[in-house]
């Protein structure tokens, strides 16, 4: 029989997403079902999920949940067994999940999804009849359900934890703890307190009987002082508990040979129509029309850990190896500023389009002959993963998921023909200056190019590796045999 899960998160796509963490609670019940993991997601009732529900049937009734009545509707949306959380007085707001329009984090965001975390329990522990063997908590807004699964009754679900990207943890000030229903207990070194507060991250990395990041390198630096943003030492102190387990991308989804938004697929068999992409990407971001010329580019959100000022200050390089640039992203003003300015300056070599757009970042993937990617940390990373399925060579830095998904185009791994992009380190400005000229180097030799675009694409970025790893992972914390 199927091991059941119950996956609790505050996103998954494509109900309610703003970033990477959607795509990955949206894909692993679709990956998980033929490894015999049967996955019931449970999400917070905003206006977007009630609206995908639909007529679904409530299947749980609430009194009093932090504040006022909730509910349980159970419903199958894109394939998915969703349980949506309905709790108008915390989740029955318009837009962003987190903040309020004008930038501010939602003041109850902490009860918010203490309510999530507390709900959940309940329904693992069986209020919707059998309890589920394995609770599945994504990031601090789910974290807290390993304290009420460790300080409520039995039977106690085991929890594995997911970080998706350290740096957002749910820090709140010393008065949430009384609202969360929780032993006094609970508030110690060894619990909630984090620094005097309430850490919701923190109290997932103690409570839970599993943590997972999102690559195997992460887990790696989470646990050192650079890496740990804090809690490197707590992380530390989990040993062999905490894991990395890499993300994928859905590769029927993501598939040049049919995706409809390209100008013209192709395949790894039947590469030549790619060039018409190439132009495409060339006319629609204002770069001058020609094939020979090495086209970089890149797709993501402008902020500090993407590295993009690095990509600015590395023009000289670019533009000095006669190659072109094409930006799409959003993000902080000041580097969506910096980016039109590139553009406007370097007229026809460099093109940059603000906003964010599924279609334009998918032919850039196929247009451009290779994808930066400067990260100064990155817990996986999907641009390079679909970068390499469209066969643009990934320029990484070597850190997080992209040191683990990317093979450097080294002399020996030419030589054996496995490279698929360029890795370079330290994260700098001169070492990414170098790798762009490497790139260039190779582009420039058509017979190596070819391969290590082929080998790109040959590369297996799909969901079927990273399903089985937790599925092994789940039987191992449900004491069952796979
Ligand atoms: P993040 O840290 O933002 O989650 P990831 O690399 O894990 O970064 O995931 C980003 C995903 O969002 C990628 O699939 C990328 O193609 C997509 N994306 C990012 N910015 C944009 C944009 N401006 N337009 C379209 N897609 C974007």
């Amino acid at each position: 029989m199927a091991l059941r899960v119950l996956a609790l998160a505050s996103e998954a796509f494509p109900l309610v997403k703003t970033g990477g963490l959607a795509d990955v609670v949206g894909a692993l019940p679709g990956a998980l079902a033929p490894v015999g993991i049967a996955v019931t997601t449970m999400l917070p009732g905003y206006p977007a999920v009630m609206q995908a529900m639909g007529a679904a049937p409530q299947v749980l009734a609430l009194a009093e949940l932090f504040g006022g009545p909730a509910r349980v509707l159970r419903g199958t949306v894109a394939g998915m067994d969703v349980l949506a959380l309905d709790a108008p007085h915390l989740f029955a707001r318009p837009g962003n999940p987190y903040v309020a329009p004008g930038g501010r984090e939602l003041e109850d965001n902490g009860t918010r999804f203490a309510a999530l975390a507390a709900a959940g329990a309940l329904v693992a522990r069986g209020a919707l009849g059998a309890a589920f063997d394995v609770v599945h908590a994504h990031d601090w807004q789910a974290a807290l359900v390993a304290a009420y699964l460790r300080f409520g009754p039995l039977p106690r679900v085991p929890v594995v934890f997911t970080i998706h990207n350290l740096a957002f943890q749910g820090h709140f000030p010393a008065w949430l703890f009384p609202l969360l229903g929780l032993p006094a207990e609970a508030f110690a070194l060894g619990g909630l307190e984090y620094h005097g507060g309430v850490g919701l991250l923190k109290a997932g990395i103690w409570f839970a009987d599993r943590i997972t990041t999102v690559s195997p390198t992460y887990a790696t630096e989470i646990r050192t002082h650079e890496g740990g943003m804090g809690l490197d030492g707590l992380l530390r102190g989990r040993g062999g508990d905490v894991r990395g387990i890499l993300n994928g991308i859905d590769d029927a989804e993501w598939n040049p040979a049919t995706d409809a938004r390209l100008p013209a697929r192709f395949s790894a068999a039947d590469m030549a129509p790619r060039l018409e992409n190439k132009r495409a990407l060339q006319r629609r971001f204002g770069l001058e029309e020609r094939d020979d010329v090495p086209l970089f580019g890149f797709v993501g959100r402008l902020a500090w850990q993407k590295g993009v000022d690095l990509i600015l200050e590395a023009l000289p390089w670019l533009l000095g190896s006669g190659a072109q640039l094409a930006i799409v992203g959003t993000g902080e003003a000041a580097l969506e500023e910096r980016c039109r300015g590139a553009a406007a300056a370097n007229a026809g070599r460099i093109g940059t389009v603000i906003g964010f757009d599924e279609g334009l970042a998918r032919l850039l993937y196929a247009g451009a002959d290779a994808v930066l990617v400067p990260s100064r940390f990155e817990p996986c990373g999907l641009a390079q993963l679909c970068a390499l399925r469209y066969g643009a060579a990934p320029v990484v830095a070597r850190v997080g998921g992209l040191a683990d998904t990317v093979i450097d185009a080294n002399e020996m791994a030419v030589a054996a023909g496995c490279a698929t992009g360029v890795q370079f380190s330290p994260v700098g400005v001169e070492m990414l200056g170098a790798a762009i000229d490497r790139t260039v180097a190779l582009y420039r030799q058509p017979a190596v190019w070819a391969r290590v675009q082929a080998n790109a694409m040959a590369a297996d970025v799909s969901w079927a590796r990273s399903a089985a790893r937790y599925a092994a992972l789940f039987h191992e914390v449900a004491g069952a045999d796979a």
